[in-house]
């Protein structure tokens, strides 16, 4: 099969089912008597768990650390004893070793990572210690972890910083709402950030055009700092996809294989930015995070501030439970989420969103022979030709995926969306990435 169109139609245009949230102001969220902390809330090596059944924990007290260069620190988020250490379901399938803390609700805290207030006279090591340290992860779904992210070798000059707030997944107002009602602390972080690099000259805030109230909040509370430019950027998903936000704010090109650092540039999220001032400032490690619970079957949906660790069931009943059976609950949104076939799963560090369908909505569609129309090709973000890498998948042909570049696609799921024969393109990609992967491993 050859094809011959590339990307060039600046995304997909899903209905983006904001209104469900996307007014509504943060709200705490109960927290259950059992907590469950799985071990692997982030890319890289597992953590491994430093407590046994029986201990006594604190808030902000570790309860697995980082297990190896590329991992990341889990924290209990309440207080009370480890119950046990065992698999529990995670959202996508499958189990994952968790530790699970039954709540005294005392919430007896530990000791702070660093002494508070001292941020502005850390040295560029203690910074980044300090977020390896709270155990900080991409928050906007990437869970690739900050400390490494955030310390590209110096050679790298990064002299600009992106401050992702362009949530285009459908129902997601999470980052919204923090960065309309957590301005401060979110501007803190990246002030904390920005000490990191000698060659900065821009700090880019790229928000979609349709939050206009977050722009007013954000010009105003950055009025005194001259790097900054709060840019706008139409609404069109996958707008906030690394490489396209680079290209819009900066004009400059991430190569296939090449990093943001590699063209001096670092990106993040802004849930993470605020954590990196809760741990610098506050001296608090990664315990808590805002997502929204939405969807039509949700009888009143919510943005959320969620301890990590709570059960998805929890923050479901907080938002008065279903009105109707749902078709799906996703663990993220419509676009880029996975299904959740457990409730009991936690809500984890990198979770912006519980997304719940209709059956309607949920209903997947027989799939057809492919019609060779290239629209997956039009709409793919990272110029991807998703229809020969799927076909390969399905062929069991895991070099020729490889060999057109299925590891660098970003899993936006633009091509599963617009693809009018239905192929489920983005699950045969997954599958490509994991066969790969696994290949790699040996
Ligand atoms: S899911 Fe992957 S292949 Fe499909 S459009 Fe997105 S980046 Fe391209
Ligand atoms: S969008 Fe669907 S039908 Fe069109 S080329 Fe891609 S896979 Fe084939």
């Amino acid at each position: 099969m050859e094809f011959s169109f590339m990307y060039k139609e600046g995304g997909a245009h899903p209905d983006e089912q904001k209104g469900f949230t996307d007014s509504k102001p943060i709200v705490e969220a109960s927290v259950p008597k059992i907590m469950v902390y799985p071990i692997a809330m982030h890319i890289g090596a597992p953590a491994d768990p430093i407590v046994e059944v029986g201990d006594q924990v604190k808030v902000g007290q570790m309860v697995a650390k980082e297990g190896g260069f590329v991992s990341a620190h889990v924290y209990s988020s309440v207080s009370g004893e480890v119950v046990a250490i065992e698999k529990r379901p995670q959202a996508g399938g499958g189990e994952v070793d968790s530790v699970i803390v039954k709540n005294d609700y005392a919430y007896t805290r530990a000791e702070p990572i660093v002494k508070p207030g001292h941020s502005s006279e850390m040295t560029n090591k203690k910074i980044i210690d300090t977020i390896r340290k709270a155990g900080i992860v991409g928050m906007g779904g990437a869970t690739f972890p900050a400390a490494v992210k955030l310390a590209p070798p110096e050679e790298a000059k990064i002299d600009t910083i992106i401050l992702n707030g362009a949530e285009c997944e459908p129902y997601s107002t999470s980052d919204h709402r923090v960065m309309f009602e957590y301005t401060d602390e979110v501007i803190k972080g990246i002030d904390i950030v920005s000490q990191l690099y000698p060659d900065l000259k821009n700090i880019y805030i790229g928000i979609e055009d349709n939050k206009k109230d977050v722009k007013k909040a954000l010009e105003k509370a950055t009025a005194d700092n001259k790097k900054v430019t709060v840019q706008t950027l139409k609404a069109m998903y996958p707008q906030g996809s690394e490489k396209n936000l680079i290209k819009s704010l900066t004009g400059r090109e991430v190569q296939p294989g090449e990093l943001p650092a590699d063209v001096h540039v670092i990106l993040l999220n802004v849930s993470s930015a605020r954590a990196v001032y809760h741990a610098c400032e506050l001296g608090e490690p990664l315990l808590e995070r805002v997502i929204s619970v939405s969807g039509t079957p949700i009888r009143n949906p919510q943005n959320l501030k969620v301890r990590i660790g709570t059960p998805i069931e929890s923050v479901i009943d907080d938002c008065e439970g279903f009105s109707e059976i749902p078709g799906k609950v996703l663990s993220g949104g419509p676009m880029m989420g996975r299904a959740v076939g457990d409730l009991s799963v936690p809500i984890s560090k990198g979770m912006t969103a519980v997304s719940v369908l209709t059956r309607q909505e949920a209903q997947i569609d027989e799939p057809e022979d492919c019609i060779m129309c290239a629209e997956c090709l039009h709409v793919c973000p990272v110029s991807l030709q998703p229809i020969l890498i799927s076909e390969a998948f399905e062929r069991g042909d895991i070099e020729k995926a490889e060999k057109l570049g299925a590891m660098d696609c970003i899993e936006c799921g633009n091509c599963s969306f617009i693809c009018p024969s239905k192929i489920p393109l983005l699950d045969n990609i997954r599958g490509a990435k994991a066969a790969i992967q696994a290949k790699q491993e040996g």
